[in-house]
């Protein structure tokens, strides 16, 4: 069986990949601070007859990055599908936008994602098979009033996935950008209810994404269907 491994899989669009992918793939639930969180996903995963760990992995630690492997390696036969889905938002105008909050933003959403799909690479690259999926965002398209960081991130991983997509499309290994729209999870429950029927006002389907509508998708596109 071929493995996953989910970055920030404890929790909202993650911890829905992990679940979905959890009956076609062994998968490795990504944390960095919820490990009780990656931990439950991982049991309902097992419940459901699926094979599952926990990791952990700062994505903004190229060391802690390759030890996070390491240890899926010592369980599994390498990470055959990676969902880089690790996200962090630091929201503020940009007169008011400090160097630390574009640093962070950058740091864990762009290059986070870097370090992990350089480090995929290795075992894809021997097995002559691979995916990987990035979540991005519509804000990386569209740009978005006091995101300009994450807007930023987000564009990044845009150009990041189609120039690895170019280097590896001959190997069998495809890279692929999920960008999403809001969907209910703990990085939007700040906004009110007024601002979600807003949002709904907006969208052709009249309800906010949940993460499993996230997790479809993601899911076609690490399967065999998705090889081209
Ligand atoms: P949540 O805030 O619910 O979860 C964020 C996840 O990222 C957590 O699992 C967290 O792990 C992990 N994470 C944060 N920092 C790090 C780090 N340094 N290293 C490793 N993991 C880290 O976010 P969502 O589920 O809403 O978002 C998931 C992804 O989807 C993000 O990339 C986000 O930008 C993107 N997205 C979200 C949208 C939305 O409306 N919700 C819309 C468009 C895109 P832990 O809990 O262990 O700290």
């Amino acid at each position: 069986m071929k493995t996953a491994f989910v970055t920030g899989g404890s929790r909202g669009i993650g911890k829905a990949i992990s679940l979905k992918l959890g009956s076609s793939f062994n998968v490795a639930v990504g944390y960095a601070s919820s490990k009780d969180l990656a931990e439950d996903t991982v049991k309902e995963i097992t419940a459901s007859g699926g094979n599952a760990m926990s990791v952990h992995i700062d994505v903004t630690d190229a060391s802690l990055v390759d030890k996070a492997f390491t240890s899926i390696e010592q369980q599994y036969d390498g990470v055959d599908v990676l969902i880089n889905n690790a996200g962090i938002t630091k929201d503020n105008i940009l007169p008011r936008l400090k160097d630390t909050d574009w640093d962070d933003v950058i740091n864990t959403n762009l290059s986070g994602a870097f370090r992990s799909s350089q480090r995929s690479i290795k075992n894809m690259l021997k097995k002559k098979w691979g995916r990987i999926v990035f979540i991005s965002s519509i804000v990386g398209i569209t740009g978005n009033q006091g995101q300009a960081n994450y807007a930023a991130s987000k564009a990044g991983l845009i150009g990041l996935s189609r120039s690895i997509s170019k280097e590896m499309g001959s190997r069998n290994i495809t890279a692929n950008v999920v960008a999403p729209g809001y969907i209910d999870t703990d990085m939007t429950s700040f906004l009110s209810n007024d601002e979600k029927n807003n949002i709904i006002e907006q969208l052709s389907i009249k309800r906010i994404g949940t993460p499993e509508d996230i997790a479809n998708i993601v899911s076609f596109l690490c399967s065999d269907e998705s090889e081209y």
